[in-house]
Order: C-alpha cells, then sequence, then structure tokens
C-alpha cells in the first residue's frame, strides 16, 4: 500500500519552509509597526458561521465549503478564509470594549481548506496571512491598510503590481444598483453561463466576476456601481482615493471588480501581479475592503472593520530566486569532527554549551570517519569547524578552523563559546 498526500495539498518541506518562515515573520514585524497584534483562532468552526458571513449564495458556502458532522451531530465546517473566525472570536470575547484602543487591530496566518480544481496557485489546503481592523469608519484607515499590504509587498521586491479598486457603496446604492443590474442582464438571461443564470436570481453582483467568456462580454456593458453611489459613499470614496494619492500609490478603479464574499461594502481592493508563475495571467495576491455589517452579522455590536487577505502560496510564486536563497540562508555555525569515544563524549558537552548560547552546532551520529565528516561539515555549509582528538581533550584544547579563510587556531575548551561568538559577529 502506498500513500498520497490528498489532492490539492501540499508537504511544504525542509528547504522550503525556511522561507514560509521568513513570510511570516515579515509579516509579524511589518504589521506590528501599523500596531497589529496576531491572533490565533480555530481552523474548524460551526458551519453557520461561515454561513452567515460569506453569504449562502457565495461560492465558497454553496460549492467550496469542507463541512462536516461532528460525532456530536454538530454541523462544522474547515474555514476557507480567515476574517468570519476573527469576527466570530471578536464578538465572543468582546473585544470591541471599552478597555481595548480603536481600532481594534489583528492579524493571522494559517491553512485555509476550500473544495476547488486544483491547479498552479490554486489549492485545496493553502494558507493566507490576513488583517483585519475593527471599529473605524475612516476612508484613511482603508488607505492606510492598502498602503501596508503594497508595503508588506516591497520587502518581497516585488513592486510591479496593479492596485484595482472599487466601491460597493451602502445598502442602499447595493439596493438601486442591484434592481438596474437585473434590468441589464435579464435581456441576456439565456446567454448567460448555468451559474450566472443562478446568480441573475440570488446574488447578480457576483455576475461581474464570472471567469466564463461570454459573461465577461455581457457584462462589458452593464450599469456602474458608481453611477448610483449615494453622497456618503460617493465622500467615502473619494477620501480614499485622496489619501493613496497623498501616499504616492497608483490605481485603477475597476468599477465591475466585485469580490467573492458578500459581506464587503464601500471600497474594495485587489492587488494583482502578472507574471510567469501565472503564464503571465493577471493574477490577484492580495485581495480586502470594508465590512462594516459583517460584526453585527455575527451577532455582535454594529462595528465596521476594513481587511484584507494574501494568498501565501500565489506570493511564493512571486518571489524570485535571487531573493529566495538569500532568504532561506541556512549554513550551519560550528561542527565538531570527532577522534575516537572520548571526543564523542567530550564533543555532547560541548554542542549542548554551544547550543544554549544560540550557536547553531552539530557532529556526526552515524559513527562516520574522519574524512566523512569532514565531508558532511563542507555540505552543511558549516562556518567554523572544531576537531577534537585524543590530543586535544588530553590538552583541553580544540582546534578550530575557520572555514572560509582556511585559518586555525587551538583554542581553551572553556574560552569556545567566547571565541566562537567573536568569530561570528566580524
Ligand atoms: P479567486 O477569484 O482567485 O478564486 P477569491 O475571490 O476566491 O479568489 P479570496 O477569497 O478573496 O479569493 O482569497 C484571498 C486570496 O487568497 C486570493 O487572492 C488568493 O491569493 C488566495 N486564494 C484563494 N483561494 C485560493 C486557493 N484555492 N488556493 C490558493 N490560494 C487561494
Ligand atoms: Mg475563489
Amino acid at each position: 500500500m502506498s500513500y498520497q498526500k490528498p489532492k490539492g495539498t501540499t508537504d511544504i518541506l525542509p528547504g522550503e519552509s525556511e522561507l514560509w518562515q521568513f513570510i511570516e515573520k515579515t509579516a509579524a514585524d511589518v504589521f506590528s509597526d501599523y500596531r497589529f497584534s496576531e491572533i490565533r483562532t480555530p481552523i474548524f468552526e460551526q458551519y453557520e458561521v461561515f454561513q452567515r458571513s460569506s453569504g449562502e449564495t457565495s461560492d465558497i458556502v454553496s460549492k467550496e465549503m469542507y463541512d462536516f458532522e461532528d460525532k456530536g451531530n454538530r454541523h462544522m465546517a474547515l474555514r476557507p478564509e480567515g476574517t468570519a473566525g476573527v469576527v466570530r472570536s471578536y464578538v465572543e470575547n468582546k473585544l470591541f470594549g471599552p478597555e481595548h484602543v480603536k481600532p481594534y487591530k489583528v492579524w493571522y496566518k494559517g491553512p485555509m481548506f476550500r473544495y476547488e480544481r486544483p491547479q498552479s496557485g490554486r489549492q485545496r489546503q493553502f494558507h493566507q496571512i490576513g488583517v483585519e481592523a475593527f471599529g473605524s469608519t475612516s476612508p484613511d484607515i482603508d488607505a492606510d491598510i492598502i498602503s501596508m499590504a503594497i508595503n508588506f509587498l516591497a520587502k518581497f521586491n516585488i513592486i510591479e503590481y496593479k492596485l484595482a479598486i472599487n466601491t460597493l457603496g451602502d445598502k442602499e446604492t447595493r439596493q438601486k444598483y442591484h434592481e438596474a443590474l437585473i434590468e441589464y442582464l435579464k435581456p441576456f438571461k439565456n446567454e448567460l453561463s448555468e451559474d450566472s443564470k443562478r446568480r441573475l436570481e440570488q446574488n447578480p453582483l457576483r455576475i461581474l466576476d464570472s471567469k466564463d467568456k461570454k459573461d465577461q462580454e455581457i457584462v462589458k456593458n452593464a450599469p456602474s456601481i458608481l453611477d448610483f453611489l449615494t453622497e456618503d459613499s460617493k465622500e467615502h470614496f473619494a477620501r480614499v482615493k485622496k489619501a493613496l494619492n497623498l501616499l504616492n500609490i497608483d490605481y485603477e478603479v475597476d468599477s465591475n471588480m466585485v469580490r467573492g464574499l458578500d459581506y464587503y461594502n464601500h471600497t474594495i481592493f485587489e492587488v494583482m501581479v502578472t507574471d510567469k508563475a501565472f503564464d503571465n495571467k493577471e493574477t490577484t495576491v492580495i485581495a480586502g475592503g470594508r465590512y462594516n455589517g459583517l460584526v453585527e452579522e455575527l451577532g455582535g455590536p454594529q462595528t465596521p472593520g476594513f481587511g484584507f487577505g494574501m494568498g501565501v502560496e500565489r506570493l511564493m510564486l512571486l518571489i524570485d530566486q535571487q531573493t529566495k536563497s538569500d532568504m532561506s540562508n541556512n549554513s550551519l555555525d560550528v561542527f565538531i569532527v570527532t577522534i575516537g569515544q572520548e571526543a564523542q563524549n567530550e564533543s555532547l558537552v560541548i554542542l549542548d554549551r554551544l547550543r544554549k548560547n544560540n550557536i547553531s552546532a552539530d557532529r556526526d551520529f552515524l559513527n562516520k570517519k574522519v574524512k566523512g565528516q569532514f565531508k558532511m561539515a563542507n555540505n552543511l555549509n558549516t562556518k567554523l569547524v572544531i576537531t577534537l582528538g585524543e590530543e586535544e581533550i588530553l590538552s583541553k584544547k580544540a582546534s578550530l578552523k575557520i572555514m572560509e579563510t582556511g585559518d586555525q587556531l587551538s583554542v581553551d575548551f572553556d574560552d569556545l563559546v567566547e571565541t566562537i561568538k567573536k568569530l561570528m559577529n566580524n
């Protein structure tokens, strides 16, 4: 019997996991400069948490959710995205309380699950890093967070992108637009894809986002939501654009852009990149926007919110080889070559001491001959090699070789940590 990983999943192996750690650390650093703290919520929740937040008719809920009944007959689902769980937690833990600074800002990372057709950059278990800010209606925070997304990408030398923004306005805007859109689409009903025929009744805005060629042709001439904005919505969007201008961030307004999740209103945005990793097709890497009704939807007080999610696998595909190797610098500080049992004994003690002092260190554990041990030290890209033989044990002095220069010195066992630290700092 041979076993295989489930379709649409990947093993992240050593060699690549270092890069994942680097990305996660960069996220933590960048977001913390904007005062976001990490939040960790369960990877499964009550089904209704996602159903309510994403919307029953969203693709995520209607087609892509990994839901199941647990042994206690509860309807549960693996999270398809991060926001719903964070909002559930925000409400349950009363993070809206007066003791918390507003906006309340959190970020998360972790696996998400969607039953989709796997292809490059599209998996069934994938990873997102995302942020949410609760409690501010200010358009400035929309721009501030969009800018954080751009600054985050820049840390990976991703500076060529298209920032598309749009507004979905407020409830009144969407109600009026909804009607106008159905009015426009009705005559095309028989030409629409099967999916879009269904959407026409339930969620016509989603048709704007259809991946079907014919649908896309049809919606090209659809009315624009920008013509239906209320005064408030207009003002909010104008201020977002103004703030982006102040920050020197280029953007394109795409009035046909909608998002896959039903909870958005006012500002929505996507950061898209065209790259050979995506067959030169424009692909969304970061997407998000404003969701002023979502906290209420999940049982909390009226609280505005703004956030984004980023597909980590897609980001990974965009990081070039040079940047990758710069990041996954995984050389070893010290390797100890041992000759004889006494030396092996001593090496255990020295290794322990080095590691307790944050020096990475290793030795052979397969009883290799000396030549094999030196070869291993080379393969591990070791900076310093200590050799311990009979003589070194007797004199309690290690012979230390600096691999880059070939220089050798003899160091008292007791002085090893200090000497090595000095050498490493040079
Ligand atoms: P798409 O239109 O590409 O299906 P979406 O609207 O479903 O995207 P979101 O729900 O907004 O995407 O998720 C945010 C980001 O998460 C996406 O921009 C993408 O980078 C990533 N993402 C979404 N689904 C997947 C997946 N199945 N595999 C890998 N990454 C994904
Ligand atoms: Mg999708």
